[in-house]
């Protein structure tokens, strides 16, 4: 590490994307001595999240420029690439034919990094099990820093960690395409089921990525994995490394898994009954494997049973994941605005037994619905599609199921609780991304809730 702090000094890094990740590694590499050069294809004022002006970055003497990529940004000795920049950008194309090494965030901010880390991926379910897992280290008593994809840059945070703390790191594709030595302690890897096929050339691709989560990890390193999922389990298991797997349908002879209702953790032949699935507070199939998976990380680092246990009756899980909003009439309304694709909509569906009314639509990323069809005849009473995707939504499934349209989230949550009745659960679970109407999915969310609250 020392050596990389040194190697740093006076070397000229190119940072692709100002937006949050890409501002922390700026000025993480900044203050350890760097030549830093931000480039962003957007103006200033067009990127999102941006906190900064570029009066803040003079005065960090951090140089920059918005509203294109010139060559400047080839002069340098390595790029570091934010996520949302595609790997398949012309200045990233262009970097790489030159022989430029182009590295993700989290690799360079781990260089730094004297803590264990527990990265999470999978399609669905990240921020929750980071969450989650933050939350039981926290109780367990570890000087915890839950970083990531999650909001809040690992750059930021990476200096106060040391090595008697913890990193839980919400991990995505985007980050790990350009990983080279990154190496959680504990890996962990929830699902992967078809998403962002609008940035990978195929699901293939976007698979792969997935699993280099675990591509620096060594035969003591940790992996949790998805037993029952058949992507992820069969190649875990090719791989020379401590297996953590996680099932709902299956007893498994080591690892995490439901005996009797209860969530059990088994090692070394030892059973021990950890809680009662419906102890969770957070509701859903999936939150009992996001609930295992985390369990399996915290007993990785050796936390007690006992500490897993007081955490998962206690964990109330994430804003806009589930999140229910209020009661009116009888009607309960509920914020899944996270939910931004197909998958995360079915176990939406799945969670709930009431007459479900589903706000559903926005920008499509390439969604194939037939998985949501049985649900959504059984369980949905009407569908209000809105943003872009609204004559997708109202094809798909208007021989299913009512549909209407609506031009805004005020005119969706208006004819949603126009058309409920007591009993009823009006559900935001959008299986679409957010940026057609909104800045992102918080905002989504809230802008929902706003309304929700003034019915
Ligand atoms: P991510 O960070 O991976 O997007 P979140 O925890 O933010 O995951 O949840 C995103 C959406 O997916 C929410 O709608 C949530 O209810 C749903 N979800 C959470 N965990 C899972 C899971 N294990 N499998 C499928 N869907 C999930």
């Amino acid at each position: 590490m020392i050596e990389r702090e040194k190697n740093i000094k006076e070397k000229k890094v190119s940072v692709i994307g100002g937006a949050r990740s890409g501002l922390a590694v700026a000025k993480l590499l900044k203050k350890l001595g760097a030549d830093v050069f931000i480039s962003d294809m957007k103006k200033i004022e067009e990127i999102k999240y941006v906190r900064f002006t570029t009066s803040e970055l003079d005065s960090l003497g951090i140089k920059y420029e918005f509203g294109g990529h010139s060559d400047r940004v080839f002069d340098c000795d390595f790029i570091v690439i934010s996520p949302g920049v595609p790997s398949n950008a012309d200045v990233i194309v262009k970097a790489k034919n030159m022989g430029i090494k182009v590295l993700s965030e989290i690799e360079v901010a781990s260089w730094f990094c004297k803590a264990p880390i527990v990265a999470v991926t999978g399609t669905n379910g990240k921020t929750t099990t980071t969450s989650l897992i933050g939350f039981i280290f926290r109780n367990a008593g570890f000087r915890t820093i839950v970083a990531g994809n999650i909001g809040s840059p690992f750059s930021d945070f990476v200096f106060d960690a040391d090595e008697k703390s913890v990193v839980v790191l919400e991990v995505s594709s985007f980050q790990l395409d350009h990983i080279e030595t990154f190496k959680p302690r504990v890996a962990v890897l929830l699902n992967i089921t078809p998403d962002h096929l609008d940035r990978y050339a195929s699901f293939g691709d976007y698979i792969l990525s997935k699993f280099r989560i675990f591509k620096n990890q060594k035969g003591d390193d940790f992996a949790v994995y998805n037993y029952d999922d058949e992507i992820v389990q069969p190649y875990v298991e090719s791989l020379n490394l401590v297996k953590m797997p996680f099932s709902v349908v299956e007893r498994l002879p080591v690892g995490a898994f439901i005996d009797e209702g209860y969530i059990v953790l088994k090692f070394e032949n030892k059973e021990n009954r950890i809680i009662k699935m419906g102890e969770l507070k957070i509701r859903g199939i999936h939150n009992v494997y996001n609930s295992l998976a985390a369990a399996l990380a915290a007993r990785a680092m050796e936390v007690k049973d006992e500490i897993i246990r007081e955490s998962l009756k206690a964990f109330e899980g994430v804003a806009h994941r589930l999140e229910f909003v209020r009661e009116i009439n009888g009607v309960k309304f509920i914020n899944d605005s996270k939910a931004t694709n197909v998958n995360s909509l079915w176990y939406a569906l799945e969670s709930f037994d009431e007459p479900i009314i589903l706000i559903a639509g926005g920008r499509d990323k390439g969604n194939d619905y037939s998985k949501v069809y049985d649900l959504v005849k059984r369980k949905v009473k009407l569908i209000v599609a809105i943003g872009e995707s609204k004559e997708k939504i109202y094809n798909e499934f208007k021989t299913l199921t009512s549909v209407v349209k609506a031009n805004s989230m005020e005119e969706a949550v208006k004819i949603s609780f126009e058309n409920a009745s007591p009993g009823d659960v009006v559900l935001l679970s959008p299986a679409c991304a957010s940026f057609d109407m909104f800045e992102d999915y918080e905002h989504r969310g809230e802008v929902f809730k706003k309304l929700v609250n003034e019915l």
